[in-house]
């Protein structure tokens, strides 16, 4: 492990695992705060694309730091061996995961999350990011609720106007474009995030099957439904914007800025009229 990390953070428990990475409590004496530190063992990234990740996670976190909505990054460490990204300290062990599944949301919580998830993404898109892994699992909460989109580490920049590929994304949340093996643009973020609605207001995916080949054969064919007894609470208003959001045609697709200023966000949920 990293000396400059041990010189400026004392190290606490192990509060989360990924594919490259442990996450773990630290703490600063000097500012007297606790922080997450995310240590990453170069060894175990055996290809170059795992190291573009790697590389992508702390450029594109400096880059978009400071954001309310967005993993706050502190510190970067690294040495031949590890690299270690020290962010804001969240709930450990929740994510947006952890608050919808089996537990539908009502119209006023989702559109409230919602709200802050499009500003996380359009800022992201403003800037010329896109993160192209949105879901639940990246999403986490800091000690007073606020919600912070996470792990960077599959993002890229498009801000010169170019167009994106490459397979990228978590089956149930992909875009089709991406599936396709199409260019694509940062669109793909608006629809991921309505997928993410569409659970949040009934539990269940829009596009799912047993196997990933059957959910992408389910994202391909793009047929959106609301079956009405798990829908028969959700508002006209909420169907409207997951429509705009979860549309095949990416150029006919919302942007993020766009879903931003869509009724059923404005109101908080309230909108319960189509738009
Ligand atoms: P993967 O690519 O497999 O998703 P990863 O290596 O990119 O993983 P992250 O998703 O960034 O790792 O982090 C792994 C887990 O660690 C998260 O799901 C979360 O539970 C926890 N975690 C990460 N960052 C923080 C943080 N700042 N505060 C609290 N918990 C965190
Ligand atoms: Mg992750």
């Amino acid at each position: 492990m990293c000396e400059a990390l041990k010189n400026s953070y004392e190290l606490f428990e192990e509060i989360g695992r990924g594919k490259f990475g442990t996450v773990f409590r630290c703490y600063n004496s000097i500012t007297n705060k606790s922080h997450a530190a995310k240590i990453i063992h170069k060894h175990l990234l055996t290809d170059s694309t795992d190291r573009m990740c790697l590389e992508n996670e702390s450029k594109s976190l400096t880059y978009l730091s400071p954001h309310p909505n967005i993993l706050q990054i502190s510190d970067v460490f690294e040495d031949s061996e590890s690299l270690s990204i020290v962010t804001e300290l969240c709930q450990p062990n929740f994510t947006l995961l952890d608050h919808i599944t089996n537990h539908p949301l009502s119209d006023l919580q989702a559109a409230s999350m919602m709200k802050n998830l499009l500003e996380a993404v359009s800022y992201c898109h403003k800037l010329g990011i896109a993160h192209r892994d949105i879901k639940p699992e990246n999403i986490l909460f800091d000690s007073w609720g606020n919600l912070k989109v996470c792990d960077f580490g599959s993002a890229e920049w498009f801000g010169d106007g170019r167009n994106m590929n490459g397979i990228v994304g978590t089956p149930c949340y992909v875009a089709p474009e991406v599936l396709l093996g199409r260019e694509y643009n940062e669109k793909i973020d608006v629809w991921s995030s309505g997928v993410i609605m569409y659970i949040m207001l009934s539990g269940i995916p829009p596009f799912y099957g047993d196997s990933d080949t059957q959910i992408f054969e389910a994202v391909i064919r793009g047929n959106l439904r609301f079956p009405t007894k798990i829908f028969n609470n959700v508002s006209p208003s909420a169907k409207d914007l997951m429509k705009k959001m979860i549309c095949r045609d990416p150029s006919r697709r919302i942007s993020a800025e766009q879903a931003l200023r869509h009724p059923w966000i404005l109101s908080g949920g309230l909108a319960s009229d189509l738009a």
